[in-house]
């Protein structure tokens, strides 16, 4: 199973993170043309940030499509789809020498989140990673988790509330 350093290692690059997204089923192997069902064909293009898109290879269609077609990284993540990585970060790493965890943030109605890979779950990991992602004075709705103790302390407005244990991941 994967460490949190063997992970780092094999995302380096963009083509590292591609090949590994790929391995894990996370971003589509082969694409089909929307327009005309020839198989595409991945190209380098530096106009788009990922430096390659899906390129169909007949000559009277060209069309091209992102590679993150087809994936859950397509369009701004829902929460449904967020809540379905977050499983699978979970149950991939429930075995590895050192536990890692998923710790994020939805900001709600936003469809805005962040999502750390840390080691711990205590206080002194969780609230720099707080305060470094959520501003001052808002209002944070969490579990009863004790690492979240301090957040009024520190000027956020924080409420605990029972979330049901089927949506909560971490
Ligand atoms: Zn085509």
């Amino acid at each position: 199973m994967l460490t949190l350093c063997e992970l780092h290692i094999a995302t380096q690059t963009k083509i590292d993170c591609r090949v590994w997204l790929r391995r894990n089923r996370l971003l589509p192997v082969n694409m089909t043309c929307p327009w005309c069902n020839s198989v595409m064909e991945e190209c380098q293009y530096s106009r788009v940030s990922d430096g390659v898109i899906w390129r169909c290879p007949a000559k009277q269609c060209r069309v091209t499509v992102s590679v993150w077609k087809g994936s859950l990284f397509e369009n701004p993540l829902p929460l449904t789809k967020l809540c379905e990585l977050l499983r699978w970060w979970r149950h991939s790493s429930r075995h590895c020498r050192h536990s890692i965890w998923v710790f994020g943030g939805v900001e709600l109605g936003m469809d805005q989140f962040f999502m750390v890979l840390v080691l711990h779950r205590d206080a002194n990991t969780l609230m720099p990673l707080i305060q470094c992602h959520i501003h001052p004075g808002t209002r944070i709705r969490s579990d009863e988790w004790a690492a979240y103790a301090r957040l009024n302390q520190v000027g956020y407005i924080h409420k605990t509330s029972t979330i049901p244990s089927t949506t909560w991941i971490w």
